[in-house]
This record gives C-alpha cells, sequence and structure tokens, in this order.
C-alpha cells in the first residue's frame, strides 16, 4: 500500500499509519541527542538512544510486514517498542500503541473523532500504567493538551492535529518548571525544576509527524 503524498487528509488509513511510524523513527534519530541531553539532566541519559532504537525497529517492522488492519499494525508497534526500548518508556509507549491499536479495532477510515477515541485509550493506558496524571512532569503533560487540542476541531483532522501537534509542544515546554512526581527524575526533587522533561519531548515529535502526515508532507 502506498500513501498519497501530498495531499492533506480527512481521514487516516493504514497507510498512513505507517507512514506516521516511519516519520516518527525520522524524527526521533533527528533529534535523539537532545533527547540524550534532557535525561541525562534528570535522568539516566539512555532516552534518544532508547527511542531511537526503538522506532528505528518499529518502522522496519511496518516495512517487513503487510497489515491490513490499523489494529494490528499498531499493536505490533507496541509490542516491537516494549521488547526494544529500555527503561521506563519502553512499556510506556508500547502500552500507548497497544491501547491505541486495540482501540482500533475493525476500522480503516480513522477520521478525527475516531483518531481522538483511539489516542484517549492510549493515553488512558500510559496513566494506568505509570500511575500518573497531568502534572507530575511526563509524557502525559505533551499526550493530555494535544487530545484536548485534537478534540476542539471535531470534524477536522488537519485542523485538529496540528492543534494537537503544537500544543504537545507547548505541552513539552511547560514540564521546565515543574517538579516531577513520577519516574527516576522524581528521585531529584526540587533539583527536576529547570529541565524539560524528556518524554514529553519525544511525545511533542510523535504527533508532529503525524501532523507532517496529515498535511502531507511526507511520502
Ligand atoms: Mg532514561
Amino acid at each position: 500500500m502506498t500513501g498519497d503524498a501530498g495531499s492533506v487528509r480527512r481521514a487516516l488509513n493504514v497507510a498512513d499509519l505507517e507512514a506516521w511510524v516511519r516519520r516518527s523513527a525520522e524524527l526521533i534519530a533527528e533529534h535523539a541527542d537532545e533527547l540524550t541531553d534532557l535525561d541525562a539532566a534528570i535522568g539516566d541519559a539512555d532516552h534518544g538512544a532508547n527511542m531511537k532504537r526503538g522506532l528505528s525497529a518499529a518502522a522496519a517492522t511496518v516495512e517487513a510486514g503487510s497489515f491490513t488492519g490499523a489494529d494490528a499494525l499498531l499493536k505490533k508497534v507496541g509490542m516491537t517498542l516494549v521488547s526494544t526500548v529500555g527503561g521506563a518508556s519502553g512499556p510506556l509507549y508500547g502500552t500507548f500503541f497497544l491501547r491505541t491499536g486495540g482501540a482500533l479495532s475493525g476500522r480503516d477510515s480513522i477520521d478525527a473523532e475516531v483518531l481522538a477515541d483511539a489516542l484517549e485509550a492510549g493515553i488512558g493506558g500510559i496513566a494506568a500504567r505509570g500511575r500518573a496524571t497531568a502534572g507530575e512532569k511526563t509524557m502525559l503533560d505533551a499526550w493530555s493538551p494535544a487530545l484536548e487540542a485534537l478534540r476542539s476541531h471535531p470534524g477536522d483532522l488537519a485542523a485538529g492535529v496540528a492543534a494537537a501537534a503544537q500544543a504537545a509542544a507547548r505541552g513539552r515546554d511547560a514540564t521546565e518548571p515543574m517538579v516531577a512526581t513520577k519516574g527516576r527524575a522524581s528521585y531529584l526533587g526540587q533539583r527536576s525544576a529547570g529541565h524539560i522533561d524528556p518524554g514529553a519531548a519525544s511525545t511533542a515529535l510523535l504527533l508532529a509527524a503525524l501532523d507532517d502526515v496529515v498535511a502531507g508532507r511526507t511520502v
């Protein structure tokens, strides 16, 4: 299946989700050093390398596979991330894609509402797995505003996803002054303030990748 490069999407199909995974791998690879630098400040300096390895493996799986459904594709991505991304973020991102895929069972045309419902399921998986909520300096601080922005554009996938990508970037930046209360950064207490959360930064890249696909900026 080939993507429909150059045109704005009204709904996403399986080929578009494949393009999302490929574009995510590209953006994560381009920004891997930045992610590692962020993790060096408040974690263990492996987030860039971990995410680059995981998304690269997921992109390779997508290339090699032949997926007839969005659910099968995203579940495979989730399982690949669980088995290739180390640290806390592997299970969190893995759970996100498994849950998002599960919510897309039987869907081959994903409009703004279907996407929002699926992302909400995935984000709920992150919250449950990490026992976290927004405001704790985690990837949820990028995911939560992104979902809210997507929901604010019902019936307009392109506007919704563009708004979601922008909201995720703002959410990422808003983690800088926060004191972490979840994850490894929470061990630092007050000293975790003054640094952007690396998980929120990688989440913003995944949403930027989705925006590139929806806007027709990928092949
Ligand atoms: Mg780490």
